[in-house]
Protein backbone atom coordinates (compact mmCIF):
# COMPACT_ATOMS: atom_id res chain seq x y z
CA UNK A 1 0.00 0.00 0.00
CA UNK A 2 1.09 3.59 -0.85
CA UNK A 3 1.30 6.08 2.27
CA UNK A 4 -1.06 8.98 2.60
CA UNK A 5 -0.73 12.37 4.26
CA UNK A 6 -3.45 14.19 4.28
CA UNK A 7 -3.14 18.30 4.07
CA UNK A 8 -6.00 20.30 6.22
CA UNK A 9 -6.08 23.98 6.87
CA UNK A 10 -6.39 25.64 10.50
CA UNK A 11 -7.76 29.24 10.74
CA UNK A 12 -8.67 30.65 7.53
CA UNK A 13 -7.95 29.70 3.67
CA UNK A 14 -5.69 31.06 1.77
CA UNK A 15 -2.83 30.75 3.82
CA UNK A 16 -1.04 28.50 1.23
CA UNK A 17 -2.40 24.91 1.48
CA UNK A 18 -1.89 24.08 -2.25
CA UNK A 19 1.76 25.41 -1.68
CA UNK A 20 2.36 23.44 0.70
CA UNK A 21 1.11 20.42 -0.46
CA UNK A 22 2.82 20.94 -4.17
CA UNK A 23 6.11 21.46 -2.10
CA UNK A 24 5.72 18.40 0.62
CA UNK A 25 5.36 16.36 -3.22
CA UNK A 26 8.49 17.97 -4.66
CA UNK A 27 10.87 17.10 -1.68
CA UNK A 28 9.42 13.50 -1.69
CA UNK A 29 10.18 13.42 -5.36
CA UNK A 30 13.57 14.68 -5.08
CA UNK A 31 14.16 11.58 -2.64
CA UNK A 32 13.26 9.39 -5.58
CA UNK A 33 9.70 8.74 -4.45
CA UNK A 34 6.45 8.82 -6.90
CA UNK A 35 4.18 10.82 -5.35
CA UNK A 36 1.05 12.31 -6.33
CA UNK A 37 -1.20 15.14 -5.27
CA UNK A 38 -5.13 15.05 -4.93
CA UNK A 39 -7.58 18.21 -3.96
CA UNK A 40 -10.69 17.78 -2.48
CA UNK A 41 -12.85 20.87 -3.15
CA UNK A 42 -15.94 20.20 -0.14
CA UNK A 43 -18.73 22.35 -3.13
CA UNK A 44 -21.34 20.68 -4.64
CA UNK A 45 -20.36 21.58 -8.49
CA UNK A 46 -19.13 18.41 -10.53
CA UNK A 47 -15.50 20.68 -11.62
CA UNK A 48 -14.48 24.67 -11.23
CA UNK A 49 -15.74 25.31 -15.27
CA UNK A 50 -18.67 27.04 -14.24
CA UNK A 51 -17.63 28.82 -11.46
CA UNK A 52 -16.40 32.82 -11.93
CA UNK A 53 -12.64 33.32 -11.62
CA UNK A 54 -13.18 36.53 -9.46
CA UNK A 55 -14.67 34.44 -6.66
CA UNK A 56 -12.98 31.45 -7.14
CA UNK A 57 -9.71 32.00 -8.80
CA UNK A 58 -8.67 30.68 -12.38
CA UNK A 59 -9.70 27.41 -13.78
CA UNK A 60 -6.87 25.27 -14.65
CA UNK A 61 -7.24 22.68 -16.98
CA UNK A 62 -5.79 19.03 -17.56
CA UNK A 63 -4.68 17.76 -20.58
CA UNK A 64 -8.02 15.01 -20.55
CA UNK A 65 -9.99 17.98 -20.65
CA UNK A 66 -11.47 18.68 -16.95
CA UNK A 67 -11.52 22.04 -15.66
CA UNK A 68 -10.43 22.27 -11.66
CA UNK A 69 -9.04 24.24 -9.22
CA UNK A 70 -5.73 26.37 -9.42
CA UNK A 71 -4.11 24.45 -7.21
CA UNK A 72 -3.92 21.42 -9.32
CA UNK A 73 -1.83 23.89 -11.40
CA UNK A 74 0.68 24.66 -8.46
CA UNK A 75 0.99 20.71 -8.47
CA UNK A 76 1.37 20.20 -11.78
CA UNK A 77 4.23 23.29 -11.56
CA UNK A 78 6.31 21.81 -8.39
CA UNK A 79 6.14 18.48 -9.66
CA UNK A 80 7.06 19.06 -12.85
CA UNK A 81 4.48 16.14 -13.81
CA UNK A 82 0.95 16.19 -15.78
CA UNK A 83 -2.08 14.97 -13.51
CA UNK A 84 -5.53 13.37 -14.27
CA UNK A 85 -8.92 13.98 -12.73
CA UNK A 86 -8.59 11.42 -10.84
CA UNK A 87 -6.41 14.06 -9.10
CA UNK A 88 -9.34 16.00 -8.54
CA UNK A 89 -12.37 15.46 -6.11
CA UNK A 90 -15.27 17.43 -5.22
CA UNK A 91 -18.76 16.56 -3.12
CA UNK A 92 -20.85 16.86 -5.98
CA UNK A 93 -18.78 14.45 -8.22
CA UNK A 94 -18.34 12.08 -5.25
CA UNK A 95 -22.25 12.58 -4.67
CA UNK A 96 -22.68 12.04 -8.33
CA UNK A 97 -21.35 8.59 -8.65
CA UNK A 98 -22.98 7.41 -5.31
CA UNK A 99 -25.92 7.99 -6.96
CA UNK A 100 -24.99 6.54 -9.96
CA UNK A 101 -23.86 3.46 -8.57
CA UNK A 102 -27.08 3.01 -6.49
CA UNK A 103 -29.26 3.63 -9.52
CA UNK A 104 -27.48 0.82 -10.98
CA UNK A 105 -27.61 -2.05 -8.12
CA UNK A 106 -24.42 -1.68 -7.11
CA UNK A 107 -25.23 -1.58 -3.36
CA UNK A 108 -27.07 -5.00 -3.70
CA UNK A 109 -30.45 -3.36 -2.38
CA UNK A 110 -29.12 -2.22 0.88
CA UNK A 111 -29.55 1.16 2.42
CA UNK A 112 -26.85 3.60 0.96
CA UNK A 113 -26.10 6.19 3.49
CA UNK A 114 -23.97 9.30 4.04
CA UNK A 115 -21.83 8.26 6.60
CA UNK A 116 -20.02 5.41 5.33
CA UNK A 117 -20.63 5.23 1.50
CA UNK A 118 -19.69 8.74 1.05
CA UNK A 119 -15.99 8.82 2.95
CA UNK A 120 -16.03 4.86 1.56
CA UNK A 121 -16.46 6.53 -2.16
CA UNK A 122 -13.89 9.23 -1.47
CA UNK A 123 -10.96 6.06 -0.33
CA UNK A 124 -11.98 3.88 -3.32
CA UNK A 125 -11.15 6.84 -5.42
CA UNK A 126 -7.74 7.18 -3.53
CA UNK A 127 -6.96 3.47 -3.88
CA UNK A 128 -7.74 3.64 -8.00
CA UNK A 129 -5.56 6.24 -7.98
CA UNK A 130 -3.01 4.72 -5.99
CA UNK A 131 -3.59 1.68 -8.98
CA UNK A 132 -2.97 3.94 -11.70
CA UNK A 133 -0.35 5.99 -10.94
CA UNK A 134 1.48 3.43 -8.93
CA UNK A 135 2.73 5.83 -6.40
CA UNK A 136 4.50 5.08 -3.14
CA UNK A 137 2.52 8.62 -1.97
CA UNK A 138 -0.92 9.86 -1.92
CA UNK A 139 -0.89 14.01 -0.78
CA UNK A 140 -4.67 14.68 -0.10
CA UNK A 141 -5.41 18.25 0.47
CA UNK A 142 -8.66 18.64 1.69
CA UNK A 143 -9.66 22.17 0.58
CA UNK A 144 -11.70 24.98 3.08
CA UNK A 145 -10.55 24.98 6.85
CA UNK A 146 -11.36 22.74 9.89
CA UNK A 147 -14.48 23.45 11.53
CA UNK A 148 -16.27 23.39 8.04
CA UNK A 149 -19.69 21.44 7.82
CA UNK A 150 -18.67 20.59 4.41
CA UNK A 151 -15.62 19.19 4.58
CA UNK A 152 -16.67 16.99 6.92
CA UNK A 153 -17.08 13.74 5.21
CA UNK A 154 -13.85 14.02 4.08
CA UNK A 155 -12.49 14.06 7.27
CA UNK A 156 -13.98 11.13 7.94
CA UNK A 157 -12.23 9.10 5.06
CA UNK A 158 -9.20 10.34 6.20
CA UNK A 159 -10.01 9.50 10.18
CA UNK A 160 -10.99 5.60 9.15
CA UNK A 161 -8.01 4.97 6.72
CA UNK A 162 -6.17 5.93 9.58
CA UNK A 163 -7.95 3.60 12.02
CA UNK A 164 -7.14 0.86 9.01
CA UNK A 165 -3.52 1.65 8.20
CA UNK A 166 -1.93 3.32 11.80
CA UNK A 167 1.61 3.26 10.36
CA UNK A 168 0.77 4.15 6.71
CA UNK A 169 -1.63 7.64 6.83
CA UNK A 170 0.05 10.69 8.31
CA UNK A 171 -2.12 14.36 9.23
CA UNK A 172 -0.39 17.59 8.20
CA UNK A 173 -2.59 20.76 9.95
CA UNK A 174 -1.28 23.87 7.71
CA UNK A 175 -2.45 26.61 10.16
CA UNK A 176 -2.19 30.96 10.44
CA UNK A 177 -0.14 32.50 13.03
CA UNK A 178 -1.40 36.17 13.05
CA UNK A 179 0.41 38.50 14.31
CA UNK A 180 -1.92 41.46 15.62
CA UNK A 181 -1.24 45.32 15.19
CA UNK A 182 -2.33 46.29 18.61
CA UNK A 183 -0.18 43.34 20.19
CA UNK A 184 2.27 43.15 17.98
CA UNK A 185 3.23 39.51 19.31
CA UNK A 186 2.44 35.87 17.50
CA UNK A 187 -0.80 34.75 18.38
CA UNK A 188 -0.90 30.99 18.73
CA UNK A 189 -4.43 30.40 20.35
CA UNK A 190 -6.36 30.13 16.86
CA UNK A 191 -4.21 27.33 16.19
CA UNK A 192 -4.78 25.71 19.08
CA UNK A 193 -8.67 25.86 18.24
CA UNK A 194 -7.88 24.54 15.00
CA UNK A 195 -6.34 21.89 16.13
CA UNK A 196 -9.26 21.33 18.78
CA UNK A 197 -11.41 20.89 15.60
CA UNK A 198 -9.69 18.07 14.55
CA UNK A 199 -9.41 16.76 17.38
CA UNK A 200 -13.62 16.41 17.21
CA UNK A 201 -13.27 14.51 13.87
CA UNK A 202 -11.38 12.14 15.67
CA UNK A 203 -8.11 13.36 14.19
CA UNK A 204 -4.69 14.55 15.77
CA UNK A 205 -2.45 16.38 13.80
CA UNK A 206 1.08 14.35 13.19
CA UNK A 207 2.59 17.64 12.08
CA UNK A 208 1.92 21.32 11.93
CA UNK A 209 2.91 23.91 9.25
CA UNK A 210 3.18 26.98 11.03
CA UNK A 211 2.37 29.78 8.85
CA UNK A 212 2.58 33.68 9.57
CA UNK A 213 3.76 36.63 7.90
CA UNK A 214 7.04 36.01 10.57
CA UNK A 215 9.43 32.81 11.27
CA UNK A 216 8.29 31.03 14.40
CA UNK A 217 10.55 31.79 17.45
CA UNK A 218 10.97 28.88 20.19
CA UNK A 219 8.54 29.72 23.06
CA UNK A 220 5.94 29.69 20.54
CA UNK A 221 6.93 26.63 19.11
CA UNK A 222 6.59 24.87 22.68
CA UNK A 223 3.75 26.78 23.56
CA UNK A 224 2.07 24.89 20.00
CA UNK A 225 3.95 21.53 20.96
CA UNK A 226 2.04 21.12 24.46
CA UNK A 227 -1.17 22.79 23.61
CA UNK A 228 -1.82 21.10 20.21
CA UNK A 229 -0.01 17.93 21.35
CA UNK A 230 2.64 17.51 18.96
CA UNK A 231 6.81 17.52 19.78
CA UNK A 232 8.59 20.72 19.31
CA UNK A 233 10.88 19.17 15.97
CA UNK A 234 6.90 18.80 14.29
CA UNK A 235 6.32 22.34 14.29
CA UNK A 236 7.62 23.67 10.95
CA UNK A 237 8.08 27.47 10.89
CA UNK A 238 6.63 28.26 6.95
CA UNK A 239 7.11 32.34 7.17
CA UNK A 240 6.24 34.43 4.44
CA UNK A 241 9.05 34.37 1.58
CA UNK A 242 9.63 36.44 -1.34
CA UNK A 243 9.13 33.44 -3.45
CA UNK A 244 6.71 30.46 -3.49
CA UNK A 245 9.53 28.52 -5.22
CA UNK A 246 11.57 28.30 -2.11
CA UNK A 247 9.00 26.80 0.12
CA UNK A 248 10.23 23.13 -0.64
CA UNK A 249 13.86 24.54 0.39
CA UNK A 250 12.23 26.08 3.50
CA UNK A 251 10.42 22.77 4.34
CA UNK A 252 13.54 21.15 4.03
CA UNK A 253 15.36 24.02 6.73
CA UNK A 254 13.35 21.87 9.40
CA UNK A 255 13.72 18.45 7.33
CA UNK A 256 10.11 17.87 6.65
CA UNK A 257 11.11 15.27 4.11
CA UNK A 258 12.75 13.18 6.64
CA UNK A 259 10.46 13.56 9.76
CA UNK A 260 7.48 12.30 7.67
CA UNK A 261 9.32 9.10 6.48
CA UNK A 262 10.32 8.39 9.82
CA UNK A 263 6.98 8.62 10.95
CA UNK A 264 5.56 6.56 8.09
CA UNK A 265 7.98 4.03 8.75
CA UNK A 266 10.32 4.50 6.10
CA UNK A 267 14.11 5.03 6.17
CA UNK A 268 15.72 8.69 6.00
CA UNK A 269 16.81 9.45 2.64
CA UNK A 270 18.73 12.07 0.85
CA UNK A 271 17.38 14.81 -1.31
CA UNK A 272 18.70 16.08 -4.72
CA UNK A 273 17.18 19.90 -5.10
CA UNK A 274 19.97 21.06 -7.02
CA UNK A 275 17.89 22.23 -10.04
CA UNK A 276 15.53 23.55 -7.87
CA UNK A 277 18.27 25.62 -6.06
CA UNK A 278 20.11 26.80 -8.50
CA UNK A 279 16.09 28.10 -9.89
CA UNK A 280 15.54 30.04 -6.95
CA UNK A 281 18.80 31.51 -6.77
CA UNK A 282 18.29 32.83 -10.17
CA UNK A 283 15.11 34.40 -9.04
CA UNK A 284 16.77 35.97 -5.77
CA UNK A 285 19.59 37.52 -8.39
CA UNK A 286 18.13 39.00 -11.15
CA UNK A 287 20.51 40.90 -13.09
CA UNK A 288 17.70 43.10 -14.86
CA UNK A 289 14.17 43.92 -15.32
CA UNK A 290 11.01 42.77 -17.44
CA UNK A 291 7.83 45.28 -17.66
CA UNK A 292 4.88 43.31 -18.95
CA UNK A 293 1.23 44.72 -19.30
CA UNK A 294 -1.46 42.51 -18.66
CA UNK A 295 -4.79 43.34 -20.33
CA UNK A 296 -7.72 42.27 -18.48
CA UNK A 297 -10.82 42.65 -16.79
CA UNK A 298 -10.94 40.17 -13.57
CA UNK A 299 -8.80 41.68 -11.41
CA UNK A 300 -10.68 44.54 -9.33
CA UNK A 301 -12.72 43.22 -6.54
CA UNK A 302 -13.50 46.63 -4.55
CA UNK A 303 -10.68 48.11 -3.21
CA UNK A 304 -8.65 44.72 -4.18
CA UNK A 305 -6.48 43.82 -6.77
CA UNK A 306 -7.13 39.75 -7.51
CA UNK A 307 -3.69 37.92 -8.44
CA UNK A 308 -5.42 34.38 -8.81
CA UNK A 309 -7.91 34.71 -11.67
CA UNK A 310 -4.94 34.68 -14.09
CA UNK A 311 -2.39 32.84 -12.11
CA UNK A 312 -0.76 30.46 -14.56
CA UNK A 313 -0.30 33.62 -16.50
CA UNK A 314 1.34 35.14 -13.62
CA UNK A 315 3.36 32.07 -12.98
CA UNK A 316 4.20 31.59 -16.76
CA UNK A 317 5.93 35.17 -17.32
CA UNK A 318 8.11 34.23 -14.14
CA UNK A 319 9.02 31.22 -15.23
CA UNK A 320 10.13 32.86 -18.63
CA UNK A 321 11.46 35.76 -16.78
CA UNK A 322 13.70 33.43 -14.46
CA UNK A 323 15.11 31.74 -17.32
CA UNK A 324 16.94 34.73 -18.40
CA UNK A 325 17.95 36.15 -14.84
CA UNK A 326 15.45 39.20 -15.24
CA UNK A 327 13.08 40.29 -12.34
CA UNK A 328 9.07 40.83 -13.92
CA UNK A 329 7.47 43.73 -13.25
CA UNK A 330 3.94 43.18 -14.04
CA UNK A 331 1.41 45.82 -14.21
CA UNK A 332 -2.65 44.97 -14.55
CA UNK A 333 -4.28 47.19 -16.73
CA UNK A 334 -7.99 47.24 -16.95
CA UNK A 335 -9.47 46.88 -21.01
CA UNK A 336 -12.34 48.87 -20.06
CA UNK A 337 -9.87 52.37 -19.29
CA UNK A 338 -9.75 52.16 -23.22
CA UNK A 339 -13.15 52.07 -24.33
CA UNK A 340 -13.51 55.45 -21.80
CA UNK A 341 -10.48 57.20 -22.74
CA UNK A 342 -8.16 56.51 -26.23
CA UNK A 343 -5.63 58.55 -24.93
CA UNK A 344 -4.77 56.04 -22.15
CA UNK A 345 -3.77 53.74 -24.76
CA UNK A 346 -0.26 55.57 -25.06
CA UNK A 347 0.53 53.88 -21.23
CA UNK A 348 1.40 50.74 -23.48
CA UNK A 349 4.70 52.18 -24.68
CA UNK A 350 5.99 52.01 -21.18
CA UNK A 351 6.08 48.15 -21.25
CA UNK A 352 8.32 45.98 -22.60
CA UNK A 353 5.10 43.74 -24.08
CA UNK A 354 1.33 42.99 -23.42
CA UNK A 355 -0.26 39.85 -23.00
CA UNK A 356 -4.20 39.90 -23.54
CA UNK A 357 -5.25 37.19 -21.78
CA UNK A 358 -8.23 34.56 -21.82
CA UNK A 359 -12.03 35.81 -21.02
CA UNK A 360 -15.67 35.81 -21.02
CA UNK A 361 -18.47 38.03 -21.78
CA UNK A 362 -18.77 41.65 -23.47
CA UNK A 363 -17.10 43.29 -20.70
CA UNK A 364 -14.01 45.08 -21.70
CA UNK A 365 -13.49 43.17 -25.35
CA UNK A 366 -13.90 46.58 -27.28
CA UNK A 367 -11.19 47.81 -24.75
CA UNK A 368 -9.22 44.59 -25.64
CA UNK A 369 -9.11 44.93 -29.83
CA UNK A 370 -8.12 49.32 -29.04
CA UNK A 371 -5.25 47.88 -27.04
CA UNK A 372 -4.09 45.12 -29.27
CA UNK A 373 -4.67 47.82 -32.29
CA UNK A 374 -1.86 49.98 -30.39
CA UNK A 375 0.28 47.21 -29.79
CA UNK A 376 0.17 46.23 -33.38
CA UNK A 377 0.88 49.56 -34.98
CA UNK A 378 3.48 50.66 -32.38
CA UNK A 379 5.02 47.47 -32.92
CA UNK A 380 5.21 46.26 -29.29
CA UNK A 381 5.59 42.82 -28.31
CA UNK A 382 2.01 41.07 -28.41
CA UNK A 383 1.35 37.54 -27.15
CA UNK A 384 -2.97 36.97 -26.79
CA UNK A 385 -3.92 34.09 -25.45
CA UNK A 386 -7.41 32.36 -26.28
CA UNK A 387 -9.99 35.36 -26.00
CA UNK A 388 -6.38 37.44 -26.56
CA UNK A 389 -6.39 35.41 -30.04
CA UNK A 390 -10.30 36.73 -31.11
CA UNK A 391 -9.44 40.07 -30.18
CA UNK A 392 -6.63 39.97 -32.35
CA UNK A 393 -8.20 38.85 -35.41
CA UNK A 394 -11.05 40.86 -34.95
CA UNK A 395 -8.91 43.87 -34.67
CA UNK A 396 -7.16 42.69 -38.09
CA UNK A 397 -10.64 41.86 -39.76
CA UNK A 398 -11.51 45.58 -38.88
CA UNK A 399 -8.66 47.78 -39.58
CA UNK A 400 -6.68 45.75 -41.82
CA UNK A 401 -8.91 43.71 -44.47
CA UNK A 402 -11.41 46.49 -43.65
CA UNK A 403 -14.64 44.01 -42.59
CA UNK A 404 -15.73 47.00 -40.65
CA UNK A 405 -18.82 45.27 -38.83
CA UNK A 406 -16.04 42.11 -37.52
CA UNK A 407 -17.13 40.38 -34.30
CA UNK A 408 -17.25 37.53 -32.29
CA UNK A 409 -20.74 35.60 -31.94
CA UNK A 410 -20.00 35.91 -28.16
CA UNK A 411 -21.20 39.27 -28.47
CA UNK A 412 -23.36 40.12 -31.15
CA UNK A 413 -26.04 38.31 -33.22
CA UNK A 414 -23.95 37.15 -35.97
CA UNK A 415 -27.20 36.03 -37.96
CA UNK A 416 -28.09 39.41 -38.24
CA UNK A 417 -26.98 40.75 -41.43
CA UNK A 418 -26.10 44.05 -41.49
CA UNK A 419 -24.96 44.66 -37.66
CA UNK A 420 -22.16 42.18 -37.17
CA UNK A 421 -19.90 39.62 -39.09
CA UNK A 422 -18.60 36.43 -37.18
CA UNK A 423 -15.24 36.33 -37.62
CA UNK A 424 -15.02 34.71 -34.76
CA UNK A 425 -17.83 32.02 -34.61
CA UNK A 426 -19.80 29.04 -32.96
CA UNK A 427 -18.72 25.73 -34.33
CA UNK A 428 -22.11 23.38 -35.33
CA UNK A 429 -21.82 20.96 -32.29
CA UNK A 430 -21.25 24.01 -30.06
CA UNK A 431 -24.40 25.58 -31.40
CA UNK A 432 -26.54 22.43 -30.19
CA UNK A 433 -25.60 22.51 -26.92
CA UNK A 434 -25.91 25.92 -26.21
CA UNK A 435 -29.16 25.12 -27.64
CA UNK A 436 -30.18 22.42 -24.95
CA UNK A 437 -28.25 24.86 -21.73
CA UNK A 438 -25.74 22.24 -21.08
CA UNK A 439 -22.80 24.86 -20.06
CA UNK A 440 -21.39 22.75 -17.54
CA UNK A 441 -17.69 20.84 -19.00
CA UNK A 442 -19.10 21.27 -22.91
CA UNK A 443 -16.47 23.94 -23.76
CA UNK A 444 -13.35 22.07 -26.15
CA UNK A 445 -11.59 21.21 -23.13
CA UNK A 446 -8.29 19.76 -22.70
CA UNK A 447 -5.14 18.97 -24.89
CA UNK A 448 -5.38 19.01 -29.10
CA UNK A 449 -2.80 18.56 -31.46
CA UNK A 450 -1.06 21.44 -33.41
CA UNK A 451 0.89 21.72 -36.42
CA UNK A 452 3.18 24.45 -36.67
CA UNK A 453 4.09 26.10 -39.99
CA UNK A 454 7.72 25.72 -41.10
CA UNK A 455 9.37 29.04 -40.60
CA UNK A 456 6.62 30.91 -38.59
CA UNK A 457 7.60 32.88 -35.61
CA UNK A 458 5.36 29.96 -33.79
CA UNK A 459 7.89 27.10 -35.41
CA UNK A 460 10.69 29.29 -33.91
CA UNK A 461 9.67 29.36 -30.92
CA UNK A 462 8.52 25.53 -30.09
CA UNK A 463 11.39 24.33 -32.80
CA UNK A 464 9.41 21.56 -34.01
CA UNK A 465 6.31 20.68 -35.62
CA UNK A 466 3.48 18.83 -33.74
CA UNK A 467 2.92 20.16 -30.36
CA UNK A 468 0.02 19.65 -28.20
CA UNK A 469 -1.99 22.42 -26.26
CA UNK A 470 -4.88 23.01 -23.79
CA UNK A 471 -7.79 24.68 -24.43
CA UNK A 472 -10.84 26.13 -22.57
CA UNK A 473 -13.18 27.84 -25.43
CA UNK A 474 -16.42 28.00 -27.27
CA UNK A 475 -16.07 29.66 -30.46
CA UNK A 476 -13.28 29.59 -32.81
CA UNK A 477 -11.79 31.63 -35.86
CA UNK A 478 -14.31 31.69 -38.79
CA UNK A 479 -12.95 29.65 -41.66
CA UNK A 480 -15.11 31.25 -43.94
CA UNK A 481 -13.08 34.48 -43.38
CA UNK A 482 -9.24 32.73 -43.42
CA UNK A 483 -8.60 33.84 -47.09
CA UNK A 484 -9.69 37.38 -46.43
CA UNK A 485 -7.13 37.36 -43.19
CA UNK A 486 -4.46 35.91 -45.09
CA UNK A 487 -4.53 38.32 -48.11
CA UNK A 488 -4.88 40.85 -45.58
CA UNK A 489 -1.10 39.47 -44.34
CA UNK A 490 -2.18 37.25 -40.80
CA UNK A 491 -0.10 34.63 -40.90
CA UNK A 492 -1.89 31.09 -39.51
CA UNK A 493 0.93 29.70 -38.33
CA UNK A 494 -0.75 26.36 -36.22
CA UNK A 495 -3.79 24.59 -37.00
CA UNK A 496 -5.19 22.16 -35.65
CA UNK A 497 -5.22 18.97 -38.45
CA UNK A 498 -8.13 17.09 -37.49
CA UNK A 499 -10.94 19.92 -38.19
CA UNK A 500 -8.74 22.34 -39.57
CA UNK A 501 -9.30 24.76 -36.73
CA UNK A 502 -6.69 28.38 -36.65
CA UNK A 503 -4.76 27.69 -33.41
CA UNK A 504 -2.28 30.23 -34.04
CA UNK A 505 -1.79 33.35 -35.58
CA UNK A 506 0.98 36.27 -35.95
CA UNK A 507 2.56 38.88 -38.12
CA UNK A 508 5.56 37.83 -40.64
CA UNK A 509 8.50 39.14 -38.09
CA UNK A 510 9.54 41.91 -40.92
CA UNK A 511 6.29 43.68 -40.13
CA UNK A 512 6.20 43.19 -36.31
CA UNK A 513 9.11 42.05 -33.92
CA UNK A 514 6.85 40.00 -31.81
CA UNK A 515 2.70 39.41 -32.61
CA UNK A 516 1.42 35.95 -31.79
CA UNK A 517 -1.48 34.51 -30.50
CA UNK A 518 -2.79 30.93 -29.51
CA UNK A 519 -6.64 30.10 -29.23
CA UNK A 520 -5.24 27.22 -26.58
CA UNK A 521 -3.55 28.69 -23.09
CA UNK A 522 -0.03 27.65 -23.27
CA UNK A 523 0.01 28.92 -19.88
CA UNK A 524 -1.14 25.51 -18.72
CA UNK A 525 1.74 23.99 -19.68
CA UNK A 526 4.69 26.50 -18.62
CA UNK A 527 6.41 24.84 -15.03
CA UNK A 528 9.37 26.67 -13.85
CA UNK A 529 11.97 24.76 -14.30
CA UNK A 530 10.91 24.54 -18.21
CA UNK A 531 9.26 27.80 -19.01
CA UNK A 532 6.81 27.09 -22.18
CA UNK A 533 8.20 28.31 -25.46
CA UNK A 534 5.79 31.19 -26.50
CA UNK A 535 6.29 33.00 -23.22
CA UNK A 536 10.30 32.35 -23.38
CA UNK A 537 10.54 33.59 -26.96
CA UNK A 538 8.22 36.47 -25.56
CA UNK A 539 10.30 37.67 -22.55
CA UNK A 540 13.59 37.14 -24.70
CA UNK A 541 12.10 39.51 -27.53
CA UNK A 542 11.28 42.00 -24.38
CA UNK A 543 14.46 41.76 -22.84
CA UNK A 544 16.23 42.29 -26.56
CA UNK A 545 14.30 45.27 -27.55
CA UNK A 546 14.90 46.78 -24.49
CA UNK A 547 18.72 46.17 -24.60
CA UNK A 548 18.62 47.51 -28.26
CA UNK A 549 16.92 50.48 -27.26
CA UNK A 550 19.24 51.55 -24.54
CA UNK A 551 22.49 50.81 -26.40
CA UNK A 552 21.16 53.54 -29.33
CA UNK A 553 20.18 55.69 -26.33
CA UNK A 554 23.91 55.23 -25.22
CA UNK A 555 25.64 56.10 -28.80
N1 LIG B 1 -14.86 33.41 -24.46
C1 LIG B 1 -14.05 32.82 -25.49
C2 LIG B 1 -14.59 31.47 -25.91
O1 LIG B 1 -15.34 30.85 -25.19
C3 LIG B 1 -12.61 32.70 -25.04
C4 LIG B 1 -12.42 31.78 -23.89
C5 LIG B 1 -11.10 31.93 -23.19
O2 LIG B 1 -10.41 32.93 -23.31
N2 LIG B 1 -10.72 30.93 -22.41
O3 LIG B 1 -14.26 30.99 -26.97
Amino acid sequence: MAKYIFITGGVMSGIGKGIATASIARILKSKGFKATTVKIDPYINMDAGTMNPVEHGEVFVLNDGLECDQDLGNYERFLEEDLTRANYMTTGRVYQTVLDKERNLEYGGRCVQVIRDIPDEVLRCLNELEEQTKSDFILTEIGGTVGDYENVLFLEAARKLKLQHKKDVVFILVSYLPIPHNIGEMKTKPTQHAVKWLNMAGIQPDIIIARGSEALDEPRKEKIAVFCNVEPKDVISAPDIKSIYEVPLNFEKDNLGNILLEKLDLEPREKDLKDWQAMVDKINNPDKEVKIGIVGKYFQSGKFTLMDSYISVLEAIKHASFYFKAKPKITWVSAESYEENEEKLKELSQFDGVIVPGGFGKRGVEGKIKAIQYLRENKIPFLGLCLGLQMAVIEFARNVCDIKLANSAEFCDTTKVGECQGVIDLMEEQKQLLKENKYGGTMRLGAYDCKLKKGSLAFKCYKKEMISERHRHRYEVNNDYKETLEKGGLVMSGLNPEKNLIEIIELPQEIHPFFIASQFHPEFKSRPLTPHPLFKEFVNTCLTLKEKAYNSLIV
